[in-house]
């Protein structure tokens, strides 16, 4: 049954939270939303209830877990507002519009795709059908070898809307590459390429910046890290530079010249030698400046606990301590224990006889830089 965690997901996407880490919240909230059919009226009257439930704290003080509970509710507050602006959809339609889009976006910048299709399956197609991915390429010699029709099969079981279209733009780049011919494996630097011209540049161009920046967060700068999906932000790294110095013109150079010449520029790269490779240089994107500044800039590890989260909303310059955690109702020995971690575990504060005498935290303007961990 496709339940209503198919509508969170996207409100969620929409959403620039405060949560560390994705996969923790759904831990938390995931099975209330999986006991309801999926649909828009379903979603916003689960999380309804989900925000009465967390905020029901009753008459104590708060500590850690009420913190959790307070911050995880905020959180999902926004996430109703961009629930009630999203309009229905069908999953399968949602998928293969985006699809459709992307291939478009792709032809616009200049990257031959052929006749790549998109099949959404319940097994992958022999010999694949035992593997276990989400996503599988056949490309024109799997074809050959095998009789599978050429293009990219999306495990049905694991298509979700937006994160599935955001994951197909990447594999599109691939597809590119791939049919340029080569028997190397298209890792490295080219995962770098796929993230940022398939990822960033195509997905934004159909579907939007803030919910490309958004799902960039979610999926490749949560935390705790995730090694899996971290190799991709160091090839994105990579790629960002070479954007950098050499624009989409350099990028999509290497994209047509395929994968040799780019298994070169990744040697060349870790040799440091990022200028003086012969690509040519122009057409930077404002949207995609934007976003990879984003991606390389973003202070990943500002993550502390909930009650530290929480408190440091109410902290500035001169501030008593003491007095801070009673006017808040904030149970006054974890409180304390938050603010020392606020200074000892991130510097964002220096306190000196029970009260801040200095703070960073209002240099980062942007509430949702500093996290609350959820893992
Ligand atoms: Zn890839």
């Amino acid at each position: 049954m496709t339940t209503s965690r198919m509508f969170l997901l996207p409100a969620i996407y929409h959403t620039r939270c405060q949560f560390s880490s994705l996969k923790g919240l759904m831990k938390r909230i995931g099975a209330r939303f999986d006991a309801v059919p999926f649909g828009k009226e379903n979603t916003l009257r689960t999380l309804d209830e989900a925000i009465g439930d967390l905020e029901s704290v009753g008459d104590v003080a708060i500590d850690q877990d009420m913190a959790e509970g307070l911050l995880i509710a905020r959180d999902l507050r926004g996430v109703k507002r961009q629930a009630e602006q999203l309009s229905e959809f069908d999953k399968d339609d949602l998928l293969l519009d985006d699809f459709h889009g992307l291939v478009e976006e792709a032809a616009g910048m200049g990257f031959n795709v052929g006749d790549v299709q998109v099949f959404t399956v319940e097994e992958f197609p022999e010999p694949f059908r035992e593997m276990d991915w989400t996503f599988f390429n056949a490309d024109k010699s799997d074809t050959k070898k095998y009789g599978i029709p050429f293009g990219i099969y999306v495990k049905k079981t694991a298509a979700i809307p937006f994160y599935t279209s955001f994951l197909l733009s990447h594999e599109l780049i691939h597809v590119a590459i791939g049919l340029r011919g080569s028997d190397k494996i298209a890792r490295g630097l080219e995962e770098g390429l796929a993230e940022l011209l398939g990822c960033i540049c195509l997905f934004s161009r159909l579907r939007g910046s803030s919910l490309t920046a958004n799902l960039m967060i979610y999926n490749r700068l949560n935390y705790p890290p995730n090694q899996f999906w971290d190799v991709y932000l160091d090839n994105l790294r990579q790629a960002i530079v070479l954007y950098q110095l050499y624009g989409l013109s350099g990028l999509r150079t290497l994209v047509e010249k395929g994968r040799d010449r780019i298994k070169e520029t990744e040697k060349a790269i870790l040799e440091g030698r990022y200028h003086g490779l012969s690509l040519p240089k122009g057409e930077w994107d404002p949207d995609v400046d934007k976003l990879t500044a984003l991606v390389s800039g973003f202070p990943r590890n500002y993550v502390v606990s909930p009650l530290a989260r929480y408190v440091a909303d109410f902290i500035s310059k001169g501030t008593s301590i003491q007095d801070m955690l009673r006017q808040n109702k904030i149970d006054e020995e974890q409180g304390a224990e938050a603010v020392h971690e606020l200074a000892k575990k991130l510097f964002l504060v220096v306190v000196n006889e029970g009260v801040i005498a200095n703070s960073d935290l209002t240099t980062i303007s942007d509430p949702t830089v500093l996290r609350y961990l959820l893992t």
